[in-house]
């Protein structure tokens, strides 16, 4: 039977340990049941735990709104590793060669689609999570819809190793990459275009 969902208050006594045992098993309960109120949960312990909340005063509604945001582009991250997503059309061809023919269409369940825009282009870069800490990263840059010519990229690990490769298919593909701090680069025709800077982790691909 489907309970109903966990209130803010609920949270927050479950996860400061100030409900009564009939309770914390209801809730528990539906955590088990209801993916939305699971996933809450574990967000919300993650902002207590980085959080300090004494040091803060009210903020200004300006401010909160950008946060937000952040809380929100945090939230769907870490749901698109959990869930199947669609897979981006350009890499069609390259499921195909990773899983074999029978499995042409399936696409692991942990994965993230980012986009970014950098000037005139348009970046996509596809995460695929791997076993043992560790991601392929599927690189796609368009101009207009239409792939980019010339395009160069590096990718330079927070330890100091830089891949960079010439863009010289639909995609672009660094596998086998272990979680970790990364910055991408982007260049076209020896002008540079921007970097993008993120953080690979068990819970999916943050923006730095
Ligand atoms: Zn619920």
């Amino acid at each position: 039977m489907q309970t109903q969902c966990i209130t803010i208050e609920t949270h927050a006594k479950y996860i400061f340990n100030c409900l009564a045992p009939d309770e914390r098993e209801q809730a528990e309960y539906h955590f088990a049941q209801c993916d939305e109120c699971l996933e809450k949960l574990i967000i919300n312990r993650e902002l207590l735990e980085e959080i300090d909340l004494a040091q803060f005063d009210p903020a200004p509604s300006n401010l909160i709104q950008p946060a937000l945001g952040k809380i929100f582009d945090y939230l769907k991250t870490f749901r698109e590793w959990l869930t199947d997503l669609a897979q981006p059309p350009w890499l069609g061809s390259v499921a195909t060669v990773r899983s074999g023919k029978d499995s042409a269409k399936t696409v692991s369940p942990g994965a993230v689609l980012v986009k970014k825009e950098m000037q005139d282009l348009q970046v996509e870069i596809y995460i695929e999570k791997l076993k043992e800490s560790r991601v392929a990263l599927w690189i796609h840059v368009s101009c207009n819809k239409r792939p980019a010519p010339n395009v160069y990229l590096s990718l330079k690990q927070a330890s100091g190793a830089t891949v960079a490769r010439l863009l010289n298919h639909d995609y672009e593909c660094f596998d086998n990459i272990p979680y970790g701090r990364y910055s991408l680069k982007l260049e076209q025709k020896e002008a540079a275009k921007g970097i993008y800077a993120f953080k690979i982790d068990d819970r999916g691909l943050h923006e730095r």
